[in-house]
């Protein structure tokens, strides 16, 4: 491999001043001192922090592979030391200490990273995810300084990867400088482990910790995970440090997640925690309103209210299933050119809205837990209660389970019936059936009869 040295340093800088402007080029490349390189390790210098981070943010991609041109490899990797000295040789900086920069030329139509289907605008605001989307939205506004990390948590298909993809987008708007990464915890744990295996950690690691906003979705897949834990550790560290904005999204509390260090999880935890809770009707109903809406800008589809009221009362754990409910609908609608009608909504989303049951209205979590405690033979005390053996935890979550899926009830609500718990205790019952019911299909029937006992009783 050839060796990097001055001589190529000073091409890739004279390639460097046709790409940008000449007074940036003047700011900010022409302070970069060459100082050694060491395999394909190079080491630059720059008078200031802030040069280094606008480096890092702007110019390191293509300084990368510029060099790598030259070497015909694919491993450069570049440190960039802060020399004080040399910025006091520079009159630039000490007469003018915060330069005011041109702005740079992006293209502004799309981040390679984030998806511009989720944005603010097509988020809808709820009772469940008000505190959630303030926070975001104060976020997008200002990044780095208020809540720092911001961990957004709650069950799949609520709202996370819409959130934190929105304030991705919503930063990449009004802050062209700023370095935004975007990944899931599985991307980043495959980065990272092929990093490893190609010996380009060094690289892997500049390209983390110099990020001005960090967004890693899912960080529950991190589980089990030690090295990448290790390694999320680290540059959350230098991130924060710099207060740089780091956002995360999981699926259930942090401290419900198992296998993850606990200084990780004090980490995660230290900034702003929120979660999102499902919808009530009302905001099932506007998002209904919403997303046909925004399908009407390249079609002509409309539903009665009838129908979205149906939908809506029926289609109740998350927003993802509303949305499969109401594509589903439309796809028929289209395909056989027919109006929707009720029964025709009714037998279509007939595998969506599990039992007739639906919500049944103002059923009470009393009733529920008496009917599921007779099933089980246990004393609903117990349903309710301290104990912790498996004869009456299953029949606990079953029973949870079932007040989340045909009441309206909130997990705060239910977690107070049932023993004061507190609701993550509550989203974590709903999600070990949620689990089990991926594994074993056939406990669906078992929980179709009890909403059908539950339901029958509470009528007579
Ligand atoms: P999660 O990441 O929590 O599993 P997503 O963010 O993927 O959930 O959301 C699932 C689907 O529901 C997406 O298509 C998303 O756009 C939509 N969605 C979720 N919450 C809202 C909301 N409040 N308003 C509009 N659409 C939403
Ligand atoms: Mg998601």
């Amino acid at each position: 491999m050839a060796t990097i040295n001055k001589n190529i340093w000073n091409k890739v800088v004279s390639e460097m001043s046709t790409d940008i402007p000449a007074d940036e080029f003047a700011l900010v490349v022409q302070e970069i001192q060459f100082e050694s390189s060491a395999g394909s390790v190079v080491n630059l210098s720059v008078g200031s922090e802030f040069l280094r981070d606008r480096i890092m943010s702007l110019y390191i991609d293509s300084i990368t592979k510029k060099l790598e041109n030259y070497t015909n490899e694919d491993d450069a990797s570049i440190a960039i030391n802060i020399d004080v000295t040399q910025a006091t040789k520079s009159a630039t900086a000490t007469s003018n200490p915060t330069p005011v920069f041109v702005p740079t030329h992006r293209d502004a139509t799309a981040h390679p990273q984030l998806n511009t289907r989720y944005t603010f605008d097509n988020f809808v605001i709820g009772d469940n995810n008000r505190y959630a989307a303030s926070a975001a939205l104060a976020i997008a506004k200002s990044p780095g300084t208020d809540y720092n990390p911001f961990l957004i948590y709650g069950g799949v298909g609520l709202g996370k990867t819409h959130l934190i993809q929105s304030v991705g987008s919503g930063v990449f708007k009004s802050f062209k400088k700023m370095k935004i990464i975007s990944v899931t915890a599985e991307a980043f744990t495959n980065e990272f482990i092929q990093a490893i295996r190609e010996k380009k950690t060094t690289k892997f690691k500049n390209k983390y910790r110099y990020a001005d906003l960090l967004l890693i979705d899912d960080i529950h897949f991190l589980q089990k995970k030690q090295e990448t834990q290790e390694e999320i550790f680290h540059t959350f560290n230098a991130l924060y440090d710099a207060k740089k904005q780091m956002i995360f999204t999981c699926d259930r509390p942090i401290r419900e997640i198992k296998d993850i260090t606990d200084r990780l999880r004090n980490r995660f935890e230290r900034g702003l925690t929120v979660d999102l809770q499902p919808p009530s009707y009302e905001t099932r109903m506007a998002i209904l309103y919403k997303k046909i809406e925004d399908i009407n800008r390249s079609k002509n589809i409309s539903f009665s209210n009838e129908v979205l009221e149906y939908i809506a009362e029926k289609v109740l754990s998350n927003v993802r299933d509303l949305e499969a409910a109401l594509l589903r609908l439309i796809g028929y609608t289209e395909l056989l050119n027919k109006n929707i009608t009720l029964s025709i909504a009714k037998e279509q989303l007939k595998d969506i809205v599990t039992g007739d049951a639906g919500a049944i209205t103002n059923i009470s979590l009393e009733h529920i837990q008496r009917v599921v405690a007779n099933y089980f033979n246990i004393s609903r005390n117990d349903l309710i209660g301290k104990k912790r053996t498996r004869m009456v935890i299953f029949p606990r979550y079953l029973s949870i389970h079932i007040s989340r899926k045909i009441t309206n009830f909130s997990f705060t609500e239910i977690g107070m019936e049932f023993g004061r718990r507190d609701h993550t205790t509550i989203m974590y019952a709903c999600e070990q059936i949620q689990k089990r019911l991926q594994m074993d299909p056939s406990l669906e029937k078992t929980i179709q009869l009890l909403i059908s006992r539950i339901s029958s009783a509470w009528k007579s």
